[in-house]
């Protein structure tokens, strides 16, 4: 067992799970958050910190100071880094926003890996947005589906930004990582959703079923595709690759190819007193051009690569030598839609 284990990121979204996963297990966890003081006193952490006394610690560390992750590192065996904004909508000022939290933040963190000769392993939160750019990037390679063997060679600081945090934040970890006495694993996720275990709702994931739930695609969606992936068995991936003694590389974590009018139709069956909210038609893609870019940041040029190109993610790699198994997209909608319903944060 890798512990004691840091997480970094562990107030967030996925990193929620993989801290609620990890102490389940019996590891000793150091949680860094930039305001542990203020995590300390979230209901749902509350829970964790009275059932896990001993096993439980928070450390005061940011993405953008160098050193902060020093203190967390010392004697510890594995570091999971899931920290890192997850942000496609609304951004002003990507390199500020998305690129030096995730790559310089990356480079912190593995920095103070390398000062502190007791970690074995370290697992990255990375992304499918590392693996491609654009569903039209498929394009570029002889298999039908993406893989681990395929880098995002798209996106830029003006083209899809989030994406372009994702790859180059994976890139400086595998260059940091040559020749280095700690293993690195990377885990690729798709588009996460389920249920979350905070009451926040920063990340796109949350923000998503949220916005089918309260009608803000009523007027239909566009045809684009996503790989999906349930929160809770990302989570588990990573513990998986923390404890594979033959984990390698990255790993695809992705579930099933589903369009945004599939996962609208399956919403309609499991939150089915919020159907008049759910959208029920796919816009055709000339109106896609008129509304997307106002119902959801899409630029013109990400639609033109986008648009009506299912995104599909190889994820025979983890099954095999991790062994995670994922759960029915059904359970994922239903149990993520009772939570953001629980949680208040529906409009009535
Ligand atoms: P989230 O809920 O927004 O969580 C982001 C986490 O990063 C929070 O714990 C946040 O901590 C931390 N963070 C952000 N900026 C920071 C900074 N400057 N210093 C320290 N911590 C900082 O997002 P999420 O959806 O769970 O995403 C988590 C990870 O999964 C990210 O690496 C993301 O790229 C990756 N991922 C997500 C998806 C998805 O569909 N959700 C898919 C693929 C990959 P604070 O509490 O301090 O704000």
């Amino acid at each position: 067992m890798k512990s004691p284990v840091v997480l970094t990121g562990g107030t967030g979204y996925l990193g929620a799970h993989i801290l609620n996963q990890l102490l389940e297990k019996g590891y000793e966890v150091r949680l860094t958050s930039r305001n542990p003081e203020k995590t300390k006193n979230e209901a749902w952490i509350k829970e964790l910190i009275s059932k896990y006394t001993d096993k439980l610690s928070f450390f005061a560390a940011d993405l953008e100071e160098k050193g902060s992750f020093d203190e967390a590192m010392i004697g510890a065996k594995g570091v999971i880094h899931t920290a890192s904004p997850f942000k496609i909508e609304g951004i002003k000022d990507a390199k500020k926003e998305l690129i030096d939290p995730a790559v310089n933040g990356t480079e912190n963190v593995l920095n103070s890996v390398d000062k502190n000769g007791s970690i074995e392993k370290v697992v990255l939160t990375s992304s499918m947005a590392s693996v491609y750019g654009d569903a039209i990037d498929i394009e570029l390679h002889s298999e039908e589906v993406f893989n681990e063997t395929h880098w995002n060679t798209s996106s830029s600081i003006k083209h899809q930004p989030y994406s372009f945090s994702k790859v180059s934040a994976e890139r400086a970890a595998w260059s940091i990582n040559s020749n280095k006495p700690w293993k690195l694993i990377t885990i690729n996720p798709g588009f996460i959703l389920g249920p979350s275990l905070t009451k926040r709702s920063d990340s796109t994931s949350i923000k998503f079923m949220v916005d089918m739930l309260n009608g803000k695609f009523k007027t239909g969606v566009p045809n684009l595709y996503f790989a999906v992936v349930d929160v809770r068995d990302v989570a588990a991936a990573h513990i998986a690759a923390l404890e594979a003694e033959n984990a390698s590389g990255r790993y695809i974590c992705c579930n099933a190819t589903k369009s945004i009018l599939e996962i609208a139709k399956e919403l309609r069956l499991q939150a089915p007193d919020r159907t008049n909210k759910i959208p029920t038609r796919q816009l055709p893609n000339w109106l896609a051009y008129i509304f997307a870019p106002l119902l959801a940041g899409f630029s013109w040029n990400y639609l033109k690569k986008n648009l009506g190109i299912p995104v599909r993610g190889d994820n025979a790699k983890i099954r095999k030598e991790l062994g995670v198994e994922f759960r029915q997209f059904s359970d994922t909608l239903l149990a993520h839609a009772e939570q953001v319903k629980k949680d208040g944060l529906l409009k009535q």
